[in-house]
């Protein structure tokens, strides 16, 4: 891993990746080394107007250490910063503080059965971890539960849908608009025994709360659960 430092990058190219949804590919610094599921403080440093928002928001980094590039997904709103997210044109500076973090273990048990529960954008360091689990040619169970409130923002449906980690991979795709939230029966019905499973929790507090309370109920080990808390 590199030094936590500001590096300085280019944008190279932004994609609409689902409804009001993102991917932004940056350079990769010279020297930026990263493990996946770390994030950055990404900072616009020559906003296009006036702002008062410090143009910086924590993003995970959603590319995979191998790639000769950075990928960044994010959701739109109102905010100045994700304004400046849907404008920023090619060719243009962004900081990258970084890397931090540490959700996801350099080293996975092969044999681990393994359980995403991830919402909305918190999508974005599955792909890069799907890649490394594939490329351990990790042997355990992979069951990813995506929920989202409506079927146009489900981000990388098809990435995740045809990812090729064999037949140990169930993609659970959850439509909060049409369906129930998961809950742990929900899980425990996929599952079945839910302590032989470790758990991946990406999304808003809210729902990091909601599942942690869900395992917690099921008699799951807090051990086995490991958070990325995306505010
Ligand atoms: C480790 C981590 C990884 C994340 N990865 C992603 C990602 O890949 N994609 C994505 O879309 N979002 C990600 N987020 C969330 C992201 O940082 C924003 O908080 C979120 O996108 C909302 O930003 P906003 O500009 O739309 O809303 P705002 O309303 O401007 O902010 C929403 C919340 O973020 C807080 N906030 C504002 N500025 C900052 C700041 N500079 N630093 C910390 N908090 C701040 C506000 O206090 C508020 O609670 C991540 C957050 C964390 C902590």
């Amino acid at each position: 891993m590199s030094i936590k430092k500001d590096w300085a990058a280019k944008v190279l190219k932004r994609e609409k990746v689902a409804n009001k949804t993102y991917e932004l590919t940056v350079s990769k610094p010279e020297g930026f080394e990263y493990e996946v599921g770390q994030y950055v403080n990404f900072k616009f440093p020559e906003p296009y107007f006036e702002t008062k928002d410090n143009m910086m928001r924590p993003l995970s980094i959603a590319s995979h250490p191998k790639e000769d590039v950075l990928k960044f997904v994010v959701r739109e709103s109102e905010s100045d910063f994700k304004k400046m997210y849907k404008e920023i044109k090619t060719g243009d500076p962004v900081s990258l503080f970084g890397p931090l973090g540490n959700f996801i273990p350099v080293e996975i048990p092969k044999d681990q059965n393994i359980a995403l529960l991830i919402s909305g954008i918190g999508i974005a360091p599955v792909l890069p971890f799907f890649k490394k689990l594939k490329d351990e040619k990790h042997e355990g169970k992979i069951k990813l539960f995506y929920s989202n409130r409506t079927p146009d923002i489900v981000t990388y449906d098809k990435e995740l849908e045809n990812y090729p980690l064999g037949d140990n991979y169930e993609y659970i795709k959850v439509l909060t608009g049409v369906q129930k939230r998961i809950d742990g029966d929900f899980i425990e019905a996929h599952v079945g025994d839910l302590n032989n499973y470790v758990y991946y929790i990406v999304g808003t507090k809210d729902f990091i709360k909601s599942m942690r309370t869900a395992l917690k109920d099921k008699g799951v080990d807090n051990k086995k659960v490991k958070i990325d808390n995306f505010g």
